[in-house]
């Protein structure tokens, strides 16, 4: 199978007490592991087999169109899981450094305005979906949303950090306290990872 579910890049329980063993592992084993799972099903017969995800999500219409609505949702699933694990870590949160830092601070005045306009729009999201920090088509920092599992490459952006404010990603422990979540989330985020991320973007455009 051309998709692989890797493991965590850290025990399920790293993140405690903001997010629950439990549900790291429900959620990576099991839901994410079914959108690979599912991915693998629908390439099956499409010759798209062995082109990079990022390269078939930015572009759907090199999809066949039968086959277009399952690499959408379960491709989608695998790349955002992906990128939300790594936006993780035991012992992160605090505040990005240097450049990005700079980066969101000329967008937003100050880290604490771009936290307060991120967390609403993961609390002011309906339904199921993701909050996203992204580049957008000129390189800057821009804060949007995506239903279900839409990603931000079908807009061209270039993803930084995410949230995952789907109830499976929160309802354990948080049942519908989706704020408290988001606020939690702030203390596990894997700053050095995404300024990484900020700097390949940079470093390609
Ligand atoms: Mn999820």
């Amino acid at each position: 199978m051309p998709h692989v579910l890797t493991d965590l890049p850290y025990d399920f329980s790293a993140l405690e007490p903001y997010i629950d063993a439990k549900t790291m592992q429900i959620h990576h084993d099991m839901h994410h592991g079914t959108y690979v799972k599912k991915l693998n099903e629908a390439l099956i017969g499409t010759g798209l087999e062995e082109t990079p995800l990022e390269e078939l999500l930015r572009d759907l219409s090199k999809v066949p169109e039968e086959k277009r609505t399952a690499i959408k949702n379960h491709g989608g699933g695998h790349f955002n899981h992906t990128l939300f694990w790594g936006s993780m870590m035991r012992n992160g949160g605090g505040m990005p450094s240097n450049e990005l830092k700079s980066a969101l601070e000329d967008k937003w005045s100050s880290f604490e305005t771009f936290r307060k306009e991120f967390s609403d729009a993961a609390a002011t999201l309906f339904g199921s979906g993701w909050a996203w920090l992204s580049l957008d088509t000129n390189g800057q920092p821009i804060i949007h949303k995506t239903p279900n599992q839409d990603t931000p490459l079908a807009q061209n952006f270039t993803p930084l950090l995410c949230l995952d404010v789907w109830e499976h990603a929160y309802y354990l422990h948080y049942q519908n306290r989706r704020p408290q979540y988001i606020d939690a989330f702030f203390n596990i985020i894997n700053w050095p990872e995404i300024e990484k991320r900020y700097k390949e973007s940079r470093n390609r455009a």
